[in-house]
C-alpha cells in the first residue's frame, strides 16, 4: 500500500466530468532520484517523514507509481495572460495526485507539477526544469515562514532525463501542496463559455469546503476573496517579493501565493523592479501589484456576474483598497515597531522609503539593520547620508517608547535572494551538492534567527552574481 497514511478524498472529482480529465502520470524519466523533501510540509498533511527513506516515496512524487485510493486528474482552467484574454489553459504540467484529510480536519491537494503531458499540454511538454522547480521548493518555504499566505512543497525529484528549453536542462518533479489550487481563471473558464451553471458548481463547491461559514451567500464570498487578495499583495509588497507573472490564472482562489516562476525578493529598492526579464511593459512590476490584483478581481467579478449582483460585486471591489492600505499600513508599522499610532508615522514610512529608493539601499536589511548598530544601518544609504542621518535621529526619538525588542521577530534576516537560489540551483546541477541545497533549505524556513556560517546569505550578491535574469521560460 502506498498512501504513507495519508486519508485520502477524491473531493474533486465530485465536480462533472468537464471540470478536469482524470488521467495518471506520464512516469517522466528513468529511475527518478528523491533531492529533498520538507518534513513541515509532511506534519501539514499528517504524514510521517519517515516516509521519505522510502523507495515507495521516490516512485509516487515523481508520477511513477500512483497514490493507492485516488484517481490521478489534471484540471481546466482559462485566463487573462498580460491583460489578454487567452481562452483555455489548464493544467498542462501539474497533476492533481491526491487530496488528503490532515488530522486538523483540512483538505490538501498533493500536486505533481512537471510530471508529463496532459490534455492541456498545448504546444508545451509537461516538464518542469530543475532550475525553477529548486526556485519554487525554497521559494514556497520562504513566503511561509515570513506568514505570508502561500502554496507549500512537498519534495523535489530529479526526473533523470534533459528537458529542452533555449537549452537542454536537467528536468524535475515538483510536489506542492495547496488547500486547493482553483484559480480566478476556473471561474473565467465557465463563464466565457457561456455556461454559469458551472460558475455557480463551483463556487458552491469552494465555499462549501473552504469558506463554509459563508454557504449560499455567494456576495459574502466574493467580498472575501477580495479582502484575502488584498491582504496577500500587502504581504508581499511588505516583504519586497514580485511575484513576476499575475495573470488570472495564477491567481489563487483562496488568496495564496501561487505558480512560482520568475518572481523576485527585491534586493536594491526600486519601486519600479521588474522582477521577469520578459515583461518589457512593466505590467508586473512591483508597485504594479496591488492594482494588477484589482485587474484580476475585476475579471473574477465578471466571471460571477450570473452569480452575484453587479451592486454586491461593486460593493466588494470598492472594499480592496481599504483592506490593502489597512494590512499595509499594518505590516510597514509593525516592521518599524510603530505600536502606538501617530500622526506624522505614515510620513516617517514614506520618507524611508524614498530614501531606500533613492540610495537604492537593500530592502531586507533597510529593516533588519535599524535593529543593529546605527553605523550598519547607515551604510546603506551610502558612505554619508545626510538625508538618512536624519530620517534615523527621527527614528530614534520617534521610537524612544516603543518596544523594539521583537523586531528581530517581524524583519527577516534572511529572504530567498536570487543569488542565493542560484547558489542551490548551481550546487544541485553542477555538483550534485544537496548539503548546499539543504543549508538554504533551512535558512528560509527559519528566516528571522541568524545561522552560523551562512551570513553571506543575508548579503546582497556577490558581484559575479549581480547580473542575474529570470524570465517565464522554465
Ligand atoms: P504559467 O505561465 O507557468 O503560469 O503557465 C501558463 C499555462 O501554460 C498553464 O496552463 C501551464 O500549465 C502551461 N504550461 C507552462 N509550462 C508548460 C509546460 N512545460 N508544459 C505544458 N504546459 C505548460
Ligand atoms: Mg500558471
Amino acid at each position: 500500500m502506498s498512501d504513507f497514511g495519508l486519508k485520502l478524498e477524491n473531493h474533486y472529482t465530485r465536480l462533472p466530468g468537464e471540470f478536469y480529465t482524470l488521467m495518471p502520470a506520464e512516469k517522466v524519466g528513468v529511475q527518478p532520484r528523491l533531492l529533498h523533501a520538507n518534513p513541515k510540509a509532511a506534519a501539514l498533511v499528517g504524514m510521517d517523514p519517515a516516509a521519505f527513506s522510502n523507495p515507495a516515496f521516490t516512485q509516487v512524487f515523481s508520477g511513477h507509481a500512483p497514490l493507492d485510493g485516488f484517481s490521478p486528474l489534471a484540471m481546466v482552467y482559462s485566463g487573462h495572460q498580460f491583460g489578454v484574454w487567452a481562452g483555455q489553459l489548464g493544467d498542462g504540467r501539474a497533476l492533481l495526485i491526491g487530496q488528503a484529510r490532515a488530522p486538523d480536519g483540512a483538505l490538501w491537494d498533493i500536486q505533481l507539477k512537471g510530471a508529463g503531458e496532459t490534455p492541456y499540454s498545448r504546444r508545451a511538454d509537461g516538464r518542469a526544469v530543475m532550475r525553477s522547480s529548486i526556485r519554487e521548493y525554497l521559494c514556497s518555504e520562504a513566503m511561509a515562514a515570513l506568514g505570508i499566505p502561500t502554496t507549500r512543497a512537498l519534495a523535489l525529484v530529479a526526473s533523470n532525463e534533459q528537458v529542452y528549453r533555449e537549452i537542454p536542462e536537467p528536468g524535475a518533479v515538483l510536489t506542492r501542496l495547496a488547500p486547493s489550487h482553483i484559480r480566478f481563471g476556473h471561474f473565467e473558464h465557465f463563464f466565457h463559455a457561456g455556461r454559469p451553471e458551472q460558475v455557480r458548481l463551483l463556487a458552491d463547491h469552494v465555499i462549501e469546503e473552504y469558506f463554509p461559514d459563508l454557504v449560499g451567500d455567494h456576495a459574502g464570498w466574493f467580498g472575501e476573496v477580495v479582502k484575502r487578495t488584498a491582504e496577500l499583495i500587502a504581504g508581499w509588497q511588505s516583504v519586497g517579493f514580485a511575484h513576476g507573472v499575475m495573470n488570472t490564472d495564477n491567481m489563487s482562489i483562496l488568496g495564496l501565493t501561487l505558480d512560482y516562476g520568475p518572481f523576485g525578493f527585491m534586493e536594491a529598492y526600486d519601486p519600479g523592479f521588474i522582477c521577469n526579464h520578459t515583461d518589457e511593459q512593466g505590467r508586473y512590476a512591483f508597485d504594479m501589484q496591488p492594482a494588477i490584483a484589482h485587474w484580476n478581481l475585476r475579471a473574477l467579478a465578471y466571471a460571477l456576474s450570473s452569480l452575484v449582483a453587479k451592486d454586491a460585486l461593486i460593493t466588494a471591489l470598492d472594499s480592496y483598497e481599504r483592506h490593502y492600505r489597512a494590512r499595509y499600513r499594518a505590516l510597514m508599522c509593525a516592521k518599524l515597531g510603530l505600536m502606538r499610532d501617530e500622526p506624522g508615522d505614515d510620513m516617517l514610512i514614506g520618507n524611508l522609503l524614498t530614501l531606500m529608493a533613492k540610495a537604492r539601499a537593500d530592502y531586507t536589511l533597510s529593516f533588519r539593520n535599524l535593529s543593529g548598530e546605527d553605523i550598519d544601518w547607515l551604510h546603506l544609504f551610502g558612505d554619508a547620508n545626510p538625508d538618512a542621518e536624519a530620517w534615523l535621529a527621527r527614528y530614534r526619538v520617534r521610537t524612544e517608547s516603543e518596544d523594539l525588542s521583537g523586531l528581530d521577530k517581524v524583519n527577516p534576516r534572511y529572504v530567498l535572494r536570487n543569488w542565493v537560489a542560484e547558489t542551490a540551483i548551481r550546487a544541485v546541477e553542477d555538483r550534485g551538492d544537496i548539503a548546499t541545497l539543504d543549508r538554504i533549505f533551512r535558512l528560509v524556513q527559519a528566516p528571522f534567527q541568524t545561522h552560523d556560517g551562512d551570513e553571506a546569505f543575508a548579503a546582497p550578491p556577490p558581484p559575479e552574481l549581480s547580473d542575474l535574469e529570470v524570465s517565464c521560460s522554465s
